[in-house]
C-alpha cells in the first residue's frame, strides 16, 4: 500500500539521505521548483558546478539564507540537503522554530550499495563511496533521535516504499 506523508501546508520539510537515496527525485516529482531549496544547486551558483564541494560554505550561506527569506514569508519550503547530522540540521530547525513553521522529517532509507551504484550510474560524482559510507554512519547514529529534535514528524521510507509514497498537505 502507497504510503502517506502528512505534512501541514506551511511547513519545513528536511529530506534526510545520503547521495543517491533519491531525494532530488522525489522532491522534483511532488514540490514545486520553488518550494524546493537544494544545496547542490547552490554549490552550482556559486561555482558553476553542483559537485563542487570547494564552495559548500559559500553555498550553505546562500542556502541557510533562502530557507530563512522563504520562512519569513510563512513559505511552504523543502530542504533538499543531505541532513543526516544533527549538526546539520540544527540550524534548519532553529530556523522553523523562530518563524512558528512545523518541522518534518522525511527519510529516504536507501542501503549505501543502492546508493553508491546510482551515484557511478551519473558518473558526476566520482568516489562517491566513501561519502555516501559515511553518510549512511550519520543517518544509522541518527535515526533513534530524530523525533526528539523538534520535528513535528518523522517519516522513515524505505526503498520499496519511496516511488509510491503520496505527500499530502494538511490544514490551510
Ligand atoms: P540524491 O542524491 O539523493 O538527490 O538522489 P537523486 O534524486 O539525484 O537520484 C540519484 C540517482 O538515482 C539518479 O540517477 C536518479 O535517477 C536515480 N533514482 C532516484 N530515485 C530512484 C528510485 O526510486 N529508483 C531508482 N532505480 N533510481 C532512482
Ligand atoms: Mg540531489
Amino acid at each position: 500500500m502507497a504510503r502517506v506523508v502528512e505534512v501541514p501546508s506551511f511547513a519545513l520539510v528536511l529530506l534526510v539521505g545520503s547521495a543517491g537515496s533519491g531525494k532530488s527525485t522525489f522532491a522534483r516529482d511532488r514540490f514545486a521548483s520553488t518550494e524546493i531549496v537544494s544545496s547542490d544547486h547552490y554549490r552550482g551558483v556559486v561555482r558553476d558546478d553542483e559537485t563542487n564541494m570547494e564552495g559548500s560554505a559559500d553555498a550553505y550561506e546562500l542556502f541557510h539564507l533562502v530557507v530563512d527569506k522563504r520562512l519569513g514569508a510563512r513559505r511552504f519550503t523543502v530542504v533538499d540537503a543531505t541532513n543526516v547530522r544533527a549538526r546539520d540540521r540544527a540550524p534548519l530547525l532553529a530556523k522553523a522554530s523562530r518563524h512558528g513553521a512545523p518541522a518534518v522529517a522525511i527519510v529516504l532509507d536507501v542501503d549505501g550499495a543502492t546508493c553508491v551504484a546510482r551515484n557511478d550510474a551519473r558518473g558526476d560524482r566520482p568516489n562517491s563511496r566513501i561519502y555516501v559510507l559515511r553518510q549512511q554512519e550519520s543517518l544509522r547514529a541518527s535515526l533513534p533521535t530524530l523525533a526528539s529534535e523538534g520535528f513535528v514528524a518523522v517519516h522513515v521510507l524505505g526503498a520499496s516504499d519511496i516511488a509510491e509514497a503520496r505527500v499530502e498537505r494538511i490544514g490551510r
